[in-house]
């Protein structure tokens, strides 16, 4: 071993030490850093230097002022935004694929990418109960993913036209039309928006009380839409009638497109009855880095007719013969690290039932969370069908005081929202970590603040 190997060996041993410290604390740190510790951030504020710095010190620095100032999302008591945590099985292959730097493009550039993530491929469609020939590419994100599958699915109605996107582009080209639900997430609208679709054409759907579109007030579908539903809206956990739907839809000749960033994991558990019928679909968007519990940047596209994402994703020279389980030709990426195999090792880890038992846990202290706050004078705002709560106090500035408060005093987190026109709270439980002491804390507290303030 030559000297540039040991260093090598003792900055990754320290980076080792320095990450098992912050694990150690993830239970007692606060969730999210006071303003003496975002100060200290500008530490990091140096001018480029001209001579590289020992990489010590700059793990040093990251750790010492980067570290308090972490969003302990990795922690028990975070429970904002859907986020999750990161499962040990999973941030321990994240760390070996570190080593192995691989370029999961194909089987060429990483044999071992390609295999592992073709065996995730698989695994990820049966957890999920999805059309066992769907291809799936792993994208960054739910965005990403959502991005993918609209534009494969814009190419496929066009060509069933005789219309060839990929030579003519849209100009002169039959129109498109797309439905989405008015409660349709921020990034669908955004993956539309970047995708040529402009939002004033773009076709509302009208929802029930509980955010679900309501079948009765469905716009028009025919052969030329997108449709784009729902599994598990943000703020209520809800899930479109995919069973009323998704058969008209298809008898209609539209595509369909679920959004299932997160809540398409109730998917594997014994809730998996609120997804009825969503296998009916065309594509499908879900993420790894939410409720399944892996590191940021693990998302999937799935879509039924695997030759349509191949051909829309395509980045072979060769370029019509496309082979359809590179990962290049399955997602936006071409070098990517491979993101699949943290996703695998965690399904393996877990296994069905493992899977199945945190999404069940994480949806019994949701209910075990609404029930304390109505209990201590809240309103509860949705059903509780997932691991979503929506919270409100009786009026909007104790609404909005009573977060702030509870934000502040770094014991728990969660975010703002704004439901039917008035400020709510919600409420996300989706960490391995939390337990139900954690939940009966959040609990008292919330109780403690709505007397106090
Ligand atoms: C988080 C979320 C998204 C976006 O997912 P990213 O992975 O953050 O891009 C889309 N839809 C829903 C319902 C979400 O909760």
């Amino acid at each position: 071993m030559n000297n540039e190997n040991m260093d090598e060996l003792t900055l990754l041993e320290e980076a080792n030490q320095r990450a098992r410290r912050y694990l150690e604390s993830v239970d007692e740190r606060r969730v999210f850093p006071d303003a003496a510790t975002l100060a200290n951030l500008e530490a990091f504020d140096e001018p480029l230097p001209d001579l590289g710095r020992p990489p010590l010190d700059g793990l040093r620095l990251l750790d010492e002022r980067g570290s308090p100032a972490t969003a302990v999302s990795n922690g028990p008591r975070y429970f904002g935004f859907v986020v999750g945590a990161t499962l040990p099985a999973a941030a321990a292959a994240e760390r070996l694929m570190l080593a192995w730097d691989q370029c999961a493009s194909s089987f060429d550039n990483s044999p071992v990418s390609a295999t592992v993530e073709r065996i995730a491929a698989r695994w990820v469609v049966e957890a999920l109960d999805l059309p066992r020939e769907s291809a799936v590419g792993f994208g960054t994100s739910a965005t990403a993913c959502t991005l993918v599958a609209i534009a494969a699915a814009r190419r496929t109605l066009l060509s069933r036209k005789g219309w060839d996107f990929d030579a003519d582009g849209l100009i002169g080209a039959p129109e498109v039309k797309v439905v989405i639900s008015e409660m349709a997430h921020i990034t669908v609208k955004k993956a539309l928006r970047v995708l040529g679709f402009g939002m004033k054409r773009v076709v509302v759907a009208p929802v029930d009380g509980h955010g679900r579109i309501d079948p009765d007030r469905m716009p028009p579908l025919d052969d030329m839409t997108i449709f784009c539903m729902q599994a598990g809206e943000v703020n209520t956990g809800e899930f479109d009638p995919f069973a009323a739907l998704i058969p008209r839809a298809r008898a209609a000749g539209a595509w369909v497109h679920v959004d299932g960033a997160f809540g398409l994991w109730a998917r594997a558990s014994s809730k998996g009855f609120l997804t009825e019928g969503v296998d009916g679909a065309d594509s499908w968007t879900t993420d790894g880095h939410k409720w399944l519990n892996t590191p940021y940047d693990g998302a999937m596209v799935i879509c039924r007719d695997a030759a349509a994402l191949a051909s829309a994703m395509n980045s072979d020279a060769a370029y019509l013969s496309g082979a359809q389980d590179a990962q290049k030709n399955l997602n936006l990426e071409f070098s990517r690290r491979p993101r699949g195999i943290p996703i695998w090792a965690a399904l393996r880890a877990l296994g069905r039932s493992g899977v199945a038992s945190m999404i069940e846990r994480h949806c019994a202290q949701a209910s075990r969370i609404a029930e304390g706050l109505r209990d201590a004078g809240y309103d509860v705002l949705n059903r509780v069908v997932i691991n979503q709560v929506l919270v409100r106090a009786a009026t909007d500035e104790h609404t909005v005081a009573i977060r702030q408060a509870a934000q502040a005093s770094g014991e728990v987190w969660f975010g703002p929202t704004v439901w039917q026109s008035r400020p709510a709270f919600r409420i996300s439980v989706s960490s391995w970590r939390t337990t139900d002491e954690h939940v009966d804390r959040l609990v008292d507290q919330l109780a403690e603040l709505r007397t106090r303030l």
